[in-house]
This record gives C-alpha cells, sequence and structure tokens, in this order.
C-alpha cells in the first residue's frame, strides 16, 4: 500500500521549523500589546468617510499606478520628488519583496537584534539565510564594531535598521548608521514605522546615499486595520523590487480610505500629541515604581524590565489588560515587558494593576 505523503517531508524544512508570528487572543482586555493607536475619529469625520465610499468602483481593479493614494503620501510623508515609491499590503509586505529581491545563494540578510521579529520570520519564509548581530546592553546601540565585521565576512545584500527600532524603542547613533552604509556592498533599509512618534527620519536624506531605502507604514499612525506601507527610494532599484509586488496588492477600499485620512493629517497630528504627552506621563509614572526599569522611547509603547515578567505578564491579563511579553525573545530582552501607550483611562488602570502585581 503506497503511503500517504507526510506534511513534514515536504513543506519546506526552514519552514517547518518556524514559528509563525504569535499572536494573543485579547478577548476583553485593555489592548495595550500591539503598538495601536488608540484614538478612532469623530462621528463627522466618519460620515464624510462613509460618504466618499460611496464613490468606489468595487467591481473594478484598483488604479493599477494608484496614483491618488500616492500623490497624496508623498505630500504627507514629504517624500522627496525624485524618489520612486513601491505601496505594500503593510509593510510587512514591503519586507517580504524586498528579501523576494535580493534573495540568493549566499545572499545574507544582517539585522541587529532584538529587533522586529518579521525580518527574522519572512527571511526564514522566503529562504534568504538571516544573521542577527546583538545590540550593545542597556543602552541598545548597535555594536559598530561587530556589524562591520559581520559586513565584511557575510557582505550582505540587505541590512534592516528599524528607526526607531521595536521593541527597545531607540533611534540607533547616527554615526554608526552612516558607517554602515558606507561599509555595506549592499542596501540598508530604514524601517521607519515609527516616524510619526520620533524627532528622527532619514526622509530628508534620501539622496545623500544611493543605497538607503526606507520603508513607512500608515499602521502605528492610527490605521492599523488598513494594511498600508511605502517603501521608498531611488527608481534605479524600486523598479525591479516593484517586479515582487503583486498586481493590485492594496486594495480600492484601502486606497481611498488613506487618501482620505491623509488629507486630514492634522486630526492624527492632535492624537499623536496626545500620545506623547501621555508617553511621558506613563514613563515617569513607570519609573517611579520599584524593582522597574525603563528605557526612553521615541515609539508610542515603552519597553521596561521587572522581575519576573512573565508571572506579571500573566497577572496584567488576570487584570484585564494585555501588554507584550518579549521575554525569552532574546537575551537583552530578559525580564522585559512592552506597553503600547494607550488613552489616559488604559493607562492608569495599567498602572494601578502593575503596583499592585508587584
Ligand atoms: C509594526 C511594525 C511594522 C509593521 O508594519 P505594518 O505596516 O503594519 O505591516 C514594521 N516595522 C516595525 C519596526 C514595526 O514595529
Amino acid at each position: 500500500m503506497k503511503l500517504k505523503p507526510t506534511v513534514k517531508d515536504w513543506i519546506r524544512p526552514a519552514l517547518y521549523q518556524t514559528t509563525a508570528y504569535p499572536f494573543v487572543d485579547p478577548g476583553q482586555a485593555i489592548k495595550l500589546d500591539a503598538m495601536e493607536n488608540p484614538y478612532t475619529w469623530d462621528a463627522e469625520i466618519t460620515e464624510q468617510w462613509l460618504d466618499s465610499l460611496r464613490t468606489v468602483a468595487l467591481n473594478r481593479y484598483p488604479d493599477a499606478k494608484a496614483r491618488e493614494i500616492k500623490q497624496q503620501l508623498r505630500a504627507t510623508l514629504q517624500i522627496p520628488d525624485a524618489m520612486a515609491m513601491i505601496l505594500g499590503n503593510g509593510s510587512d509586505e514591503l519586507i517580504q519583496m524586498l528579501l523576494l529581491a535580493f534573495n540568493g545563494p549566499q545572499r545574507v540578510v544582517l539585522v541587529p537584534e532584538p529587533s522586529f521579529i518579521m525580518y527574522r520570520i519572512l527571511a526564514q519564509v522566503v529562504g534568504m539565510e538571516y544573521v542577527g548581530i546583538p545590540l550593545q546592553a542597556e543602552q541598545f546601540e548597535l555594536n559598530k564594531a561587530a556589524f562591520l565585521t559581520a559586513i565584511a565576512v557575510h557582505r550582505p545584500a540587505l541590512i534592516f535598521l528599524a528607526y526607531p527600532n521595536n521593541p527597545t524603542g531607540n533611534c540607533f547613533n547616527l554615526a554608526d548608521i552612516e558607517a554602515i552604509i558606507e561599509a555595506t556592498p549592499g542596501i540598508v533599509v530604514l524601517d521607519e514605522a515609527y516616524a510619526p512618534f520620533s524627532e528622527e527620519t532619514w526622509m530628508p536624506r534620501l539622496g545623500e546615499y544611493p543605497n538607503v531605502l526606507i520603508t513607512r507604514t500608515v499602521s502605528k499612525l492610527g490605521l492599523a486595520g488598513l494594511r498600508l506601507g511605502v517603501l521608498v527610494g531611488s527608481g534605479d532599484w524600486l523598479e525591479h523590487i516593484e517586479k515582487t509586488r503583486q498586481p493590485y496588492n492594496v486594495n480600492v477600499l484601502s486606497q481611498l480610505t488613506a487618501t482620505f485620512a491623509l488629507q486630514r493629517y492634522a486630526l492624527f497630528e492632535n492624537q499623536i500629541q496626545r500620545i506623547k504627552i501621555d508617553r511621558a506621563l506613563l514613563w515617569e509614572q513607570l519609573n517611579a515604581l520599584p524593582t522597574v526599569t525603563v528605557w526612553p522611547s521615541q515609539t508610542n509603547f515603552i519597553l521596561f524590565r521587572v522581575p519576573q515578567s512573565p508571572k506579571v505578564f500573566e497577572a496584567l491579563k488576570a487584570h484585564g489588560v494585555l501588554v507584550k511579553c518579549v521575554h525569552g525573545r532574546h537575551p537583552l530582552l530578559e525580564d522585559c515587558l512592552q506597553v503600547t501607550v494607550g488613552t489616559p483611562a488604559e493607562n492608569q488602570t495599567f498602572l494601578e494593576s502593575l503596583t499592585q502585581i508587584i
């Protein structure tokens, strides 16, 4: 009798061994685990948005060139005129496109660690060799010497630098980034997912080095449900990376909604201002707690260390507050939790629960 083929025999070994991106079901908990903006739109804006949706031709494919949304993104994100754009169904998809475009035998992607885990997961998905270089302990700065050595050894096709970094919340030292850009034979992608909450951006400097690309997303800004990211850089590179994009990858509803939303960017600016003020408050209050260590943040989350963090995480969940437990992900993140800045009321509930628990 012929044996049935087994899953293990046929799923690509590297993929078989990988674990998928971890999700925790929030249930009814206060959701401070996913770096989402807690604010929505008022009734008037929502009505205008619903009105605008009436014009959508759902029977047609989206505009192949996505002209309106690209024009709006260029204006809002101050993308230099000389630079090209590729849209992604979230910047996660852009990371995947980059890996697909640069993958090949002996091709390496180099990433500081700890950083955004999708770099590793997607490298495994496309079958590209991934090398992680530990950040420096405590301040989470790049280890420049180790990075430059790794560049000489691996000659990486791609380097991903999240700027600011997730989950550490900091922007790496600029001189270190410049040294890496100058030393690497390949491309450096600056992932600026948290740009709205940071004082730093490479955007106006894009023309300085031909081997730098930037990704941005509307997710952390307050539109995580839309799934829209943009890759920005020289057309010489993007022309070819574009070939890995599925035609019509960003649907009409996302394109129209993002255009509508970004035309009203002041709305988000107000929310971001609020979140940054609350970030400072939350930071001070966390820092005042005994046994808690807090790191500075240029993002909409705060990384902190508390003894027995997995237990604290579970206890917070039992109190109805969901944060992210990053303990166990990397030695430098021992006993660390990551909390998204929520509304003042949510932050207060989180702090009161944490105070009781510890
Ligand atoms: C959240 C996040 C992303 C993913 O963004 P999407 O556009 O939602 O896919 C990318 N990079 C970093 C560093 C992030 O934290």
